[in-house]
């Protein structure tokens, strides 16, 4: 039977960021929960905290930075744990894919070797174990004649290749819980979406948990069945997926919609000439200049008064549907 206990348990989670005007706060009371074969989606624009919480969940936030709150995987506190920790649980129970594969894999070693790697070094297994292991995960991930080219190098490989050997490498040790930090981006459409479909059948497969970070609200609409829209380090809008995308209950979430071609609302006028793209205007806020109410308040179209100075409740609109605006206050 399946363990249904929580892999994940976040909590309040904080980051704090040393920066040139003292410490600011980057992520704020992120919380949520997650089991195996659960998927989790965070969405907003760059600078809106996503990739930040994303990388305290690894345990690799900038160097000065200070994380708070409760991070538990499989019950045990992550918060203020040794780097020794963490380096055991990354590539072994954690597995991550990044945006820029070429970044991920190191051009001095032949691709075979860093999958072999982590079986090496998390599971003990020797060097002809190792590399059996690791030609069976390249050919899973789908390197055509894996055996053979086992021996080549990163530059010797495609960006869409090189994106399914770092999978490869993720997936090494089985791990339990999958990160992707926009994994796609780099990749053109067809190549992304055939690593999509894998990072899908992978999941599926290995009953990992997943959680996804895109700025791409199609990404998240095929991917996750839970998301989370940050902005300003806070979730403002979290949900069933389906939930999220019919009711678009926050200010910023239906600003971005609005600006994504194929789900804006509009998107083709009478006439069928493709309508301007309702852009949200302005910029997302440097931390050093947030306000202490709604982070949203500078470029909201429906801000009040208070919005700047008072932060709003988190809204409870339906079971699991929670949003936060001073708006949707009195609808929970
Ligand atoms: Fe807009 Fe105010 Fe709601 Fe923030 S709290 S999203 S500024 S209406």
């Amino acid at each position: 039977m399946m363990n249904t206990s929580p892999l994940l348990e976040v909590n309040d989670l904080g980051l704090r960021l040393r920066t040139h005007g003292g410490m600011v706060n980057a992520v704020r009371g992120v919380s949520f929960t997650l089991r195996r074969g659960e998927t989790l989606g965070l969405v907003g624009e760059s600078g809106c905290g996503k990739s930040l919480t994303a990388m305290t969940i690894m345990g690799l936030q900038p160097e000065g930075a200070v994380a708070s709150g409760s991070l538990r995987f499989h019950g045990e506190e992550m918060i203020g744990q040794s780097e020794a920790r963490w380096c055991a649980l990354r590539g072994d129970r954690i597995g991550m894919v990044f945006q820029e594969p070429m970044s991920a894999l190191n051009p001095v070693h032949t691709v075979g070797h860093q999958v072999a790697e982590p079986l090496r070094l998390h599971r003990g297994l020797n060097a002809a174990a190792a590399r059996k292991e690791a030609v069976a995960l390249l050919d899973r991930v789908g390197i055509a004649d894996a055996a053979r080219r086992f021996d080549a190098w990163p530059h010797q490989f495609s960006g869409g290749q090189r994106q399914r050997i770092t999978i490869a490498m993720a997936l090494a040790c089985g791990p339990d819980l999958l990160i992707a930090d926009e994994p796609t981006t780099a990749l053109d459409v067809t190549i992304a979406g055939q690593i999509l479909q894998l990072i899908r059948d992978l999941v599926r497969e290995r009953s990992m948990g997943l959680i996804l970070i895109s700025h791409d609200l199609g990404v998240i609409a095929q991917n996750v069945e839970r998301m989370m829209v940050m902005y300003g380090g806070l979730v403002v809008e979290s949900g069933p997926t389906r939930d999220v995308f019919t009711r678009r209950a926050h200010p910023y979430t239906q600003g971005l919609f609005g600006s994504r071609p194929q789900l804006g609302p509009q998107e083709r006028p009478p006439g069928g000439q493709r309508a301007r793209l309702a852009a949200i205007p302005g910029n997302v806020p440097e931390l050093r200049h947030m306000p202490p109410g709604c982070p949203f308040a500078g470029r909201c179209a429906v801000a009040m008064p208070t919005c700047e100075s008072r932060m709003p409740a988190d809204t409870r609109l339906a079971h699991g549907h929670h949003a936060r605006c001073a708006l949707l206050e009195s609808a929970g």
